[in-house]
């Protein structure tokens, strides 16, 4: 039931690292807010018209994933082989039901796969060849290996290619020996979250990874409760960042275990987690977090991060650089 107190939310990410002025020149602003403002667009309409927080999730994601500036869907970095292989996951806060895909190729829209896996598959989490087979079996869009071609992350990973060094698309100079800053300008893993006139949230995330990655390596995008998760009762979380201390710090249930069991509000569970947990591991990145009544937040302890928010109220917010 509508709540006149609630209201309808929807927010997204295109990734967070190094984003500053000093990177991005006044063309770049200009195609990442728009590509913002179209994915915000496609996935509002969804809430404005009465739809789910599910579906508008599901729509705001699949638009980013089909612009290769973003590094998810068709801009996907490039493994250690030459391939893209992409993760995406999608969690339904209502119910908790979930549905993830890691390690898949030639899918068009890997949000999409996510979704049938969890309405349809009887699992939460398919990888490799037998999501692949899974999305053949339900008739989901797939590509053919050029359409993921993209020169630039081509470029990121032909500087890498002979190394064993793995590198974000976001830069990020701290990050132990295993990865390489990135020299490109390229960022951005996908991610969104929303709470729907009904108070049901959702959350998703989808991504290519890290460019030269090896061995089937997974990072936290489709873990649920590492960088994705939803309940209604907490909160609904999308990650980006490095990987690796996003999964160690369950992330995502872990703001929602601070709500849950301490009673922090949104924004004070987010900076706990982002700006002192992960901090303390080395974890580099951000987030977009909704509650239940539309309470937001982004939290970064990263330079910047692409990111957009519109609800009910018109309010609507596009921007990357540092929060203040
Ligand atoms: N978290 C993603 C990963 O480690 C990368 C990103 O957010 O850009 O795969």
């Amino acid at each position: 039931m509508a709540n006149d107190s609630r209201l309808t939310t929807l927010l997204i990410h295109g990734g967070a690292g190094n984003i500053t002025p000093a990177i991005m020149n006044k063309e770049q602003e200009a195609d990442y807010s728009a590509a913002l403002k179209e994915s915000l667009d496609a996935g509002y309409a969804i809430l404005h018209k009465g739809g789910s927080a599910l579906d508008a999730v599901v729509m705001a994601i699949s638009v980013m994933e089909d612009n290769p500036l973003f590094n998810a869907g068709r801009g996907s970095v490039f493994t250690k082989k030459g391939l893209n292989e992409m993760d995406a996951a999608l969690m339904d806060g209502s119910n908790l039901a979930a549905g993830a895909v890691a390690g898949v190729r030639n899918i068009k829209n890997p949000i999409v796969l996510a979704k049938e896996v969890m309405l349809h598959s009887g699992h939460v989490f398919l990888s490799g060849s037998g999501a692949g087979e899974f999305a053949l079996s339900q008739g989901i869009e797939m590509a053919p290996d050029e359409y993921f071609f993209n020169e630039s992350r081509y470029d990121q990973w032909l500087e890498i290619r002979h190394t064993n060094y793995t590198q974000l698309d976001h830069k990020a100079d701290n990050l132990k020996g295993h990865v390489l800053p990135n020299p490109g300008e390229k960022f951005g893993t996908v991610g969104a979250v929303a709470c729907d006139q009904y108070g049901n949230i959702a959350a998703g995330t989808s991504t290519g990874g890290m460019t030269n990655k090896r061995f089937g390596r997974i990072g936290d995008s489709p873990v649920i409760g590492a960088g994705t998760y939803a309940n209604n009762a907490t909160c609904a979380i999308s990650c980006t960042g490095h990987g690796e201390p996003f999964l160690r710090a369950v992330v995502a249930h872990d703001i929602s275990c601070l709500m849950e069991y301490k009673g922090l509000s949104l924004q004070d569970a987010c900076n706990t987690v982002i700006k002192d947990k992960l901090v303390k591991i080395g974890g580099e990145g951000g987030l977009i977090a909704v509650d239940a009544l539309g309470n937001y937040t982004f939290c970064i302890n990263s330079a910047g991060m692409y990111r957009g928010m519109r609800n009910s109220e018109g309010k609507e917010v596009v921007a990357f650089y540092g929060l203040d």
